[in-house]
């Protein structure tokens, strides 16, 4: 459910069945998230709401209505660029140092910029569009190695190393970069 709301925009609220009280957090996308039990009404919900209104401000950073939107667009445009692009150069590396992966996943993960799973799935954030292309081609060669080596060994880097000889400084300047919008 989502309740509309003048100060805090759109609102999250999230039934769990688990919880017994009301819970606020912020979500990914700047949102005011709250967490209730699980037949709560939207008016009661609301009640919530108002009730905590000056505590939510004085802690949480909720971002207002139109960054709110701002971000939902960025993140649109971000998700076409990332489909149009992503799949292909990952297609054109696996193709071209014989790797093979069962399929290409986009995600928009705050905290990772790719996994490769044991089942062969290779997962691309696409905030990768927003960094440099050297750094985004480190991430995909980083996660086709992971196909050979599900773990951070040496061997794994020492294959990473083949296909990306400056594979240490791209992952420290990787991390200036954030995967979350
Ligand atoms: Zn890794």
């Amino acid at each position: 459910m989502i309740l509309k709301d003048d100060e805090f925009g759109e609102v999250i609220v999230r039934k769990n069945s688990l919880s017994r009280n009301i819970k606020f957090t912020i979500s990914t996308s700047g949102r005011l998230s709250m967490s209730v039990p699980a037949h709560t009404s939207e008016f009661l919900a609301k009640r919530f709401l108002n009730s905590n209104r000056a505590t939510i401000k004085e802690k949480l950073p909720v971002k207002n209505p139109e960054t709110q939107r701002a971000r939902d667009y960025q993140k649109k445009i971000l998700a076409k660029k990332a489909r149009e692009y992503l799949p292909y150069r990952l297609d054109y590396y696996a193709n071209l140092y014989g790797y093979s992966y069962s399929k290409c996943r986009l995600t928009h993960a705050n905290t990772r910029w790719g996994s490769c799973s044991s089942n062969r799935t290779i997962s691309l954030n696409i905030g990768l569009m927003k960094v440099p292309e050297t750094l985004r081609d480190y991430v995909i060669l980083h996660e086709l190695a992971h196909l050979n080596h599900m773990d951070h060994s040496k061997a794994f880097w020492a294959e990473v190393g083949l296909h990306d000889k400056n594979y240490k400084t791209h992952e420290k300047k990787l991390k200036q970069f954030s995967p979350g919008l």
